[in-house]
């Protein structure tokens, strides 16, 4: 896959959600079929087949219809009872995310917080953990998307488990996994999920959530409520060819298709793609003379974080991206609120598309009254 076969109407540049082939919009204008039929059986099985080739483990993969968040808030009650010491790292709003919802549940949490636009220190986590009497369960973002950072995830896990043997490592990778490698298996984590409407080129609507034996050791003794999220019954379920209640079934239709399609171009070509559009995004930042929030080290290759210099207002840069340009990019979340924009490119994306929208905002940019600097003006 070098080039995005069909223009798309609209150049959506969010993290999620994101653009959807033609084949994979086809796929899902079926008409519904009986979802405790054995059709929908053999969609189940193959679906999950082509999730444990991306997510690299033979783990059980369960999934719920949800957004990203219900994933979170299933690894927690899934995992941990009342009053458990779970550390939660975060660099960014999507790691206070997950420990809020933990804090919510009654686990007493210590959030082991870094500075927006960095990664997780591992030395600085190891120090931290050590404070912690009884550690049960860590909570790691993968790809940090309110700041375009990826973690490090395996020397996280492997530097955590060489010193806590039996913890529990939560991995969200709701918009890292199928774009940047993470090893399930090979890396000795216990819950990963991820979302449907990020790198999969498929809609919103369902939430994908690996479950390794350490995991489900846990699941049997873990004493937070839960209906819905339960692991267990999805298992039962699962091995019945069936989910436990309604799933949204088109998205099914096209997680099929788009799981064909990833699957042809391939695990790592996928991984090289994402890593050459990274590299190509910051390139078109940087000779625009603007900074990037990731420190470079930890750039992420799904989202790119750039700051909009003080006099330019990012809510009338991205109005007048989306009206005149038809280019959607994020503003910044929480504290970053009108200093960043972030730039999608994760799933369905090639080069065409991120060469459009860095035009774009260059264009509308200089219409603001933004000085290039003079290797960008001369080109
Ligand atoms: C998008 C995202 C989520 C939450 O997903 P929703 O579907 O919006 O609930 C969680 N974590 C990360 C890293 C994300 O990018």
């Amino acid at each position: 896959m070098t080039q995005t076969p069909e223009a798309q109407e609209i150049n959506l540049r969010i993290p999620g959600p994101t653009p959807v082939p033609a084949a994979v919009l086809q796929a899902m204008a079926r008409p519904m079929i009986d979802h405790r039929g054995p059709e929908f059986a053999a969609i189940l099985a193959r679906v999950t087949d082509g999730l444990k080739y991306f997510f690299q483990t033979s783990a059980d993969i369960l999934c719920f219809p949800a957004a990203g968040s219900g994933a979170m808030e299933a690894a927690v009650v899934n995992l941990f009872s009342p009053g458990d010491p779970v550390a939660a790292v975060t660099i960014g709003a999507f790691g206070n995310r997950f420990a809020k919802i933990a804090e919510t549940f009654g686990a007493s949490v210590t959030r082991i917080e870094f500075p927006w636009g960095q990664a997780a220190n591992t030395q600085t986590v190891l120090e931290r953990l050590a404070d912690i009497a009884g550690l049960r369960g860590i909570l790691l973002t993968h790809n940090e998307t309110s700041t375009g950072v990826t973690n490090n995830v395996q020397a996280l896990a492997s530097a955590i488990r060489a010193q806590y043997p039996d913890v529990l490592i939560a991995v969200d990778a709701v918009s890292s996994l199928s774009c940047i490698d993470l090893r399930m298996d090979e890396w000795d984590l216990d819950v990963v999920f991820t979302g449907s409407q990020k790198g999969w080129m498929v809609p919103p609507g369902l939430a994908m959530i690996a479950v390794s034996p350490r995991a489900w050791k846990a699941n049997q003794q873990a004493r937070l409520p839960r209906m819905y999220w339960d692991f267990a019954w999805a298992k039962r379920s699962l091995d019945k060819g069936q989910t436990p209640y309604t799933p949204p079934v088109s998205i099914f239709f096209g997680l099929d298709a788009s799981l064909e399609m990833m699957r042809a171009e391939g695990r790592e070509a996928i991984f090289a793609r994402h890593q050459a559009i990274g590299e190509l995004t910051r390139r078109r930042a940087r000779e625009l003379g603007l900074e990037l929030l990731a420190d470079p080290a930890f750039a992420s290759n799904t989202v790119t974080a750039i700051k909009i210099p003080q006099g330019i207002e990012v809510k009338a840069l991205r109005k007048a991206l989306r009206e005149q340009d038809h280019v959607v990019i994020a503003g910044g979340q929480e504290q970053l609120e009108g200093k960043i924009v972030r730039v999608g490119h994760l799933g369905y994306v090639h080069q065409p598309e991120i060469n459009a929208a860095m035009d774009a905002l260059e264009r509308q940019l200089v219409a603001l009254g933004y000085q290039l600097p003079s290797p960008a003006r001369q080109r």
